[in-house]
């Protein structure tokens, strides 16, 4: 069973995340969520804390970053009575798709879409744990727009405003829950 603390100020949800120094990679402090995740009253705090601004935003769709994204998409879009949609690494999903090739804190990445995920109109919120460079952001954002789709928000627990990624997302409005 995971441990729970009791929680009710978002501000509070730092103490719940760990530094991991060189990982991926040298000179990279990853942010691990899973101290987070594991703690019930933190996670739903978070799942809250991210829902929120969008009870009343008519989102019909939970788009989510792999893979940790998907953690908050789908109870996001259970909170919210949206569709969920996963935006995953080439090669994972089953039918055909778009892809989307950006650059990443750590290296560069492609991100892969259904073609038929998103509906033309359809009102999506771009949901991931971390804002870093913004790129995996502005890659969903291009996913989206491409399929059709109309941008709600990207929403983040978490952004490393140092990396400054929202400058890769000018024209779209941006929410983080913490900001470091
Ligand atoms: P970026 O495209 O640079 O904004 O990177 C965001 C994506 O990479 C998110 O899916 C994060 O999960 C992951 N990520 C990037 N940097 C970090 C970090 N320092 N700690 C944890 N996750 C990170």
């Amino acid at each position: 069973m995971g441990q729970t603390s009791d929680v009710s100020d978002p501000a509070v949800l730092l103490d719940h995340l760990r530094d991991v120094p060189d990982f991926p990679e040298p000179g990279i402090v990853f942010k691990d969520i899973t101290p987070l995740l594991a703690d019930a009253k933190a996670f739903r705090l978070a799942v809250d804390a991210i829902s929120e601004p969008y009870l009343d935003a008519s989102v019909d769709i939970v788009a989510g970053m792999e893979a940790r994204g998907f953690l908050f998409a789908a109870p996001i879009a259970y909170r919210l009575g949206a569709g969920c949609v996963p935006f995953r690494k080439p090669g994972k999903l089953p039918y055909e798709t778009v892809e989307h090739t950006y650059d990443l804190e750590y290296g560069t990445d492609t991100l892969a879409a259904h073609v038929d995920a998103i509906g033309p109109g359809a009102r999506v919120l771009v949901v991931d744990d971390v804002l870093a460079t913004g790129g995996t952001a502005a890659a969903a954002c291009e996913l989206v727009e491409g399929l059709g789709g109309t941008i709600v928000a990207c929403a983040f627990l978490l952004e490393l405003g140092f990396l400054s990624g929202r400058g890769r997302l000018e024209g779209q409005s941006v929410m983080s829950v913490l900001t470091i």
